[in-house]
């Protein structure tokens, strides 16, 4: 069995991962195992901020890896918050303070201009120098509530209206949300193409 490292410290993603890919019969350690340390996330597009996170494990441990980026799209703001959604209220900023200055520039925008979606882009990397890494791509889409509803989740989850389900994505409980959301879909894709390639 392969062992290959996810590129992430949070806890609820590297079950997720391990979860979905258990099938393929990969074995998935999170790179705290291996003391990885964080990088920057200096990247302008979902894709290149995957791509930073998977080397840098890649570098660190000598194993393959996986790494996901992921964010939230909001029409009427041009795309922001973007690849900046963990930090949009400030470096530091916790998930209440990006909602509420999320809030504060959607005062006033109507229900019907408040579309948004949810990214995640997921990049698998045989090595640091791999050139030809595998790219999935998941996105969900929904619309912005104008206050927060829901316990579940994180991030902007309690904003989040899926029109599909009638709720927001902290009333979908995890196994609801995995089925639907973006970084679900982008693992799905991504366990396909690992079997194509016979990566096991
Ligand atoms: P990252 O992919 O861990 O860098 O996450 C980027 C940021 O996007 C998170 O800190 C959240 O603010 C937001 N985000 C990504 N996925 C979700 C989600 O499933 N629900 C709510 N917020 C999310």
């Amino acid at each position: 069995m392969s062992r290959i490292v996810f590129a992430s410290n949070n806890p609820g993603k590297v079950r997720e991962v391990a979860e979905l890919l258990r099938p393929t019969g990969l074995e998935v350690v999170p790179q705290s195992e291996y003391l990885v340390p964080d990088v920057e996330e200096t990247g302008l597009s979902f894709v290149e901020n995957a791509i930073i996170k998977a080397r840098n494990a890649c570098r660190h441990t000598g194993r393959p890896a996986i790494a996901d980026d992921s964010g939230l799209e909001v029409d009427a703001l041009d795309g922001e918050p973007g690849v900046i959604s963990a930090r949009y209220a400030g470096e530091n900023a916790s998930d209440e303070d990006n909602n509420t200055l999320l809030l504060a520039e959607l005062a006033g925008v109507p229900e019907a201009e408040r579309r948004a979606r949810f990214q995640c882009v997921m990049v698998f990397m045989r090595t640091a120098e791999d050139p030809t890494p595998l790219i999935c791509q998941g996105t969900w889409e929904g619309r912005i509530l104008e206050a927060p509803q829901g316990e579940g989740g994180f991030g902007y989850d309690p904003l989040f209206f899926v029109p599909d389900s009638g709720c927001t994505a902290a009333q979908l409980d995890p196994a609801q949300k995995n089925q639907l959301s973006h970084r679900g879909q982008a693992l799905r894709t991504l366990v396909k193409a690992l079997r194509r390639e016979h990566i096991q």
